[in-house]
């Protein structure tokens, strides 16, 4: 499960053409990593799986089924926002519990999911506060719990580090390595951070202006980058 596959993937905001032909398959459990200078379409192309947004042509497609109508919730996904979206107003309890509460799960189910998620993340301390008593390292823990309990086929993250210190960065960037491990989950990251692309990606998507210019594994961007802006963009020697 959390195998995504785009097909002619194509989005326009109106007259502006934001993402080009894009095909694209990512493998169950695999960690990619989308890069490329701001306004390049990462974010678009990440709602657009998540379901935020609705391609304008083209097929987009989860363990083999075209997913282009589906609504964002029945996608199977969950999304971790660089702004984290907690609900200020509830307890972080509240905030991961937000979601199953109206599904029939079980009550007894839902506090395991969470007690474990809590553990997973050093965030039991926290349960009872508010997302405002938090430092910002915290409060993405808190986010990204919230889409872990949800036990989703894939993992979308936005930029989920860019707005931690340096130091904390490092060490969440470890965390999420090893999350990635243990949840043998799909992970679609956006980073504009060549440095967490090259650490974390089994593959990297390089876009610019909307367009796929290189997809490869670290190592082979690296050593066989497809053009100067990808050597670039990758810090590469080639
Ligand atoms: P990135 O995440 O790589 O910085 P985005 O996907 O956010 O880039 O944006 C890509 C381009 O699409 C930008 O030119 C942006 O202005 C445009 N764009 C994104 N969302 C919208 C929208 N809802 N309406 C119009 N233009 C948009
Ligand atoms: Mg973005």
């Amino acid at each position: 499960m959390g195998h995504i596959k785009l097909t002619n993937v194509t989005k326009s905001f109106g007259a502006v053409d934001v993402l080009h032909d894009i095909n694209l398959e990512i493998k169950d459990g695999e960690f990619v990593v989308f890069v490329g200078p701001s306004g390049c379409g990462k974010s678009t192309l990440l709602r657009m799986i998540a379901g935020l947004e609705k391609p304008t042509s083209g097929e987009l497609s989860i363990d083999g089924k075209v997913v282009n109508e589906v609504p964002a919730a029945d996608r199977g996904l969950a999304m971790v926002f660089q702004s984290y979206a907690l609900y200020p107003h509830m307890s972080v309890r509240q905030n991961l519990a937000f979601g199953l509460e109206n599904t029939r799960m079980p009550k007894a189910e839902i506090a395991g999911r969470i007690g474990e998620a809590a553990r997973m993340l050093e965030i039991e301390p926290y349960l009872a506060r508010r997302p405002g008593q938090l430092s910002g390292g915290q409060r993405q823990r808190v986010a990204i719990g919230r889409a872990i309990v949800r036990r989703p086929v894939a993992f979308l993250l936005d930029e989920p580090l860019s707005n931690l210190d340096a130091e904390l960065r490092g060490s969440t960037r470890a965390e999420l390595a090893a999350l990635h491990a243990r949840l043998s989950a799909t992970m679609i990251y956006v980073t504009h951070d060549q440095v967490e692309a090259m650490t974390l990606a089994d593959r990297i998507v390089v876009l610019r202006a909307g367009r796929i210019e290189q997809i490869g594994t670290p190592l082979e961007l690296y050593n066989k980058p497809a053009n100067r802006f990808v050597a670039g963009f990758i810090g590469s020697p080639h």
